[in-house]
């Protein structure tokens, strides 16, 4: 049979050219990729709850008979059906409904619902859930196995997915989806066969552990979670290998630059920065190109080590590029290097994307004629950029850059045949032991220092029924001439709703603070639009922004000292601190309000505690991981520090020091499984920081 990863989705039954592009916006083109799709979550409807024995939040199939329906007239105009089953009783609210669906639920139907059971005015609601009149005597059956909930795009359905991969999981058998675990490595370990994972996730029995499900500790996640980071092990290990092969120039360390530079300065830059910037300027006298990153937490001062770094290479007469993952966070460093560097009479350049035509030609020209310091995007990656001595190559926030990137650096050295110095930012602190696995392929260095004179945001817990009254502080806030954010957290199944809802609250907010000038930014907007509104906002033409976690990296405004995070509960705690890393950058006393959704779990509410005492990015990643449990946004998917698909290094830590063990026995006994390994994990990876 032939290998499902060689077979186009199009051989699905009801799947043609327009659902094939819908598919590959969520990265499915063959058939492996959809096996390879799993679910976020699962929805029990294998059982009836009794009414009676509902739990807020928690989300299940219950039957009962409609006691009363009524419009509402509150805020909104509402039906509220009342439904009693004996053991207790409970309201449906739907905003939106029609006549039919009113006449349909009279007094005396009996009904069959699923949806959350939340806390509202008159006990527990369920709003707009999915229903359906039971008629017969017989109540209908109920699901054999738990419900997959799939990540989505627009235009795409769960019924629809759950299709698919129920077709899909029908081709599954050994050769068609080979096991690339050696049997012998498979039962040290104590993994199961890679088949058996997949099926598993895809349909778990009603009786499997939901809660260690939604841990990502269960079996089936644990062999696929080993199979990745696996997989990730080996793609550093190999590309450490290549890029040590090669030789950089060896700088001598500068000492004119340096010291104009830092007379210009204004400050002293912190013991930290100091020893850091030692180690690069060890590694930069060096034939062997630098591997560097440079974990610092937000507000560290990563940039003037950069800065540092480039003037060894700049005095050297070598051309340095610096790129950043979007065009607000490039153009924030082309003008701070612009800044510091032209005192110093050294030339600046500009590329990204978005220059075109005459001017793109013109950078282009500029960077081959050997214009020694070059900032931009991604952009700068691309093959027709040419640089005459490229030295150095500094990259802010790597989590947005893929390993493809970083190779497609080795033929941009100096003459195309030497491979340049890496330096890589990061501000997403990750705890110590994690640091080995996330970054085989570098050295680091820790910036364990902030600079004199910062105060800590405050940070507050509130419940989103007080959504009022923030409103109001945000009121005060501008009209005290401040500045804002409120932040939109993601919803999971799709971007789209992400985005929709950060709509929502922007009208809303619009409508409660009219006299407030408020901006809008998601990631669905073009990156244009993105940084026209981030300029209105730094120029301070824009009072309130609201936004959805695209403001995350590097943004800086320091007249923004309020931030509100919209339940918080629903992102890890690396991504909390680095969206709270916006506010605090100025002089004034900095706020951060989270508004989270009750009830609180008990480690929901630990974790959001956390926040509230500390500003330590280092102190919050490893409380992180200490605080695993279930039903909460786990470490680090989300903050994208490193997309996995399965994996999580924060939750699967503990399996770490095997997967190097068996990345060590896989190279040196079967080298041959390396390569499928590779291109079944990490053929996306290529996509990687595209914005
Ligand atoms: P990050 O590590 O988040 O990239 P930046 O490099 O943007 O931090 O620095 C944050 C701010 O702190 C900048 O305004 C920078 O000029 C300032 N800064 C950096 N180092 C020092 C220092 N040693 N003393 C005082 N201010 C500093
Ligand atoms: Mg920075």
């Amino acid at each position: 049979m032939t290998e499902l990863s060689q077979v186009s989705v199009t051989a699905l039954k009801g799947v043609g050219e327009a659902m094939a592009e819908k598919l590959a916006k969520v990265g499915l083109e063959n058939l492996q990729d959809v096996l390879f799709h799993l679910p976020l979550r699962y929805q029990d409807r294998t059982r009836v709850v009794p009414i009676g024995h509902l739990r807020p939040g928690q989300d299940a199939v219950i039957e009962g008979t409609v006691s009363c329906a009524d419009v509402v007239m509150g805020r909104r105009r509402s039906l509220v059906v009342r439904i009693q089953d004996g053991t207790g009783g409970l309201s449906l609210r739907f905003y939106h409904f029609s006549n039919a669906q009113k006449e349909g639920l009279k007094r005396g139907t009996r009904i069959r619902c699923y949806g959350e059971a939340r806390p509202g005015a008159s006990g527990l609601e369920i709003y707009h859930p999915e229903y359906r009149a039971i008629t017969g005597d017989e109540p209908p059956p109920v699901d054999e196995t738990l419900t997959p909930v799939y990540p989505l795009t627009e235009g795409l359905t769960q019924q629809r997915l759950r299709q698919l991969c129920m077709q899909t999981l029908t081709l599954l058998g050994p050769s068609s989806l080979p096991d690339w675990l050696p049997t012998e490595l498979a039962r040290d370990y104590q993994l199961a066969p890679l088949a058996d994972a997949i099926r598993y996730l895809h349909h778990p029995p009603a009786d499997a552990d939901v809660d260690e499900l939604a841990l990502g500790h269960h079996w089936a996640q644990h062999r696929l979670a080993f199979e990745e980071l696996l997989t990730h092990q080996l793609s550093q290990q190999r590309l450490r290998e290549s890029m040590r092969s090669l030789r950089a120039p060896a700088m001598p360390k500068a000492t004119k630059l340096p010291a104009k530079y830092l007379a210009n300065l204004g400050f002293t830059p912190t013991g930290a920065q100091q020893r850091v910037g030692n180690e690069i300027a060890y590694d930069l006298s060096q034939h062997e190109p630098m591997l560097r990153l440079i974990q610092g937490d937000v507000g560290a001062g990563k940039t003037v080590v950069a800065a540092l770094a480039a003037l060894q290479a700049l005095e050297a007469g070598y051309q340095v590029a610096l790129m950043a993952p979007t065009e607000i966070l490039a153009e924030q460093h082309f003008i701070t290097f612009k800044r510091w560097l032209e005192p110093l009479g050294i030339e600046v350049a500009w590329l990204a994307g978005k220059l075109k035509g005459k001017n793109r030609a013109a950078a282009l020209e500029q960077i081959a004629n050997g214009a020694p310091m070059v900032v931009g995007t991604h952009a700068l990656f691309q093959e027709e950029v040419q640089f005459k001595n490229l030295a150095l190559a500094i990259i802010d926030e790597q989590h947005r850059f893929g390993v493809q990137q970083r190779l497609a650096l080795r033929q941009k050295g100096v003459g195309g045949r030497m491979c340049p110095h890496q330096l890589i930012m990061t501000a997403t602190p990750i705890p110590r032991t994690l640091a080995m696995s996330a970054y085989a392929d570098l050295d680091t260095s820790i910036l364990d220092e902030l600079p004199p004179g910062r105060t800590p945001v405050n940070t507050v817990l509130v419940t989103d029924t007080r959504r009022v009254e923030v409103i109001e502080r945000v009121r005060g806030a501008c009209a005290e001439g401040r500045q804002a954010y409120w932040v939109c957290t993601l919803i999971e199944e799709s971007e789209e709703l992400t985005c929709q809802a950060a709509e929502t609250t922007y009208e809303d907010l619009t409508a409660a603070l009219g006299e407030l000038k408020v901006g809008l930014i998601h990631g669905r907007m073009k990156p244009v639009e993105k940084a026209a509104v981030m300029a209105e906002f730094k120029a301070g033409n824009l009072q309130l922004l609201v936004a959805t976690t695209v403001i995350e990296v590097g943004v800086d405004v320091p007249n923004a000292s309020l931030m509100i995070i919209e339940n918080p509960e629903r992102l890890g705690l690396a991504q909390l601190h680095q969206l709270r890393g916006r506010v605090g950058r100025g002089s004034a006393a900095s706020h951060c309000v989270l508004l989270y959704h009750p009830p609180l779990s008990q480690i929901g509410r630990q974790r959001l505690g956390i926040m509230r005492e500390t500003n330590d990015g280092f102190v919050i990643a490893e409380k992180d991981l200490e605080l695993r449990g279930p039903g909460e946004m786990l470490g680090t998917r989300q903050t994208g520090l490193l997309q996995f698909k399965v994996a999580d290094l924060m939750r699967d830590a503990d399996l770490l020091p095997a997967v190097r063990d068996a990345a060590q026995a896989l190279l040196e006994r079967w080298p041959d499984h390396v390569s499928p390994l590779l291109d079944r994990w990490l053929r996306h990876g290529q996509q990687y920081g595209q914005v």
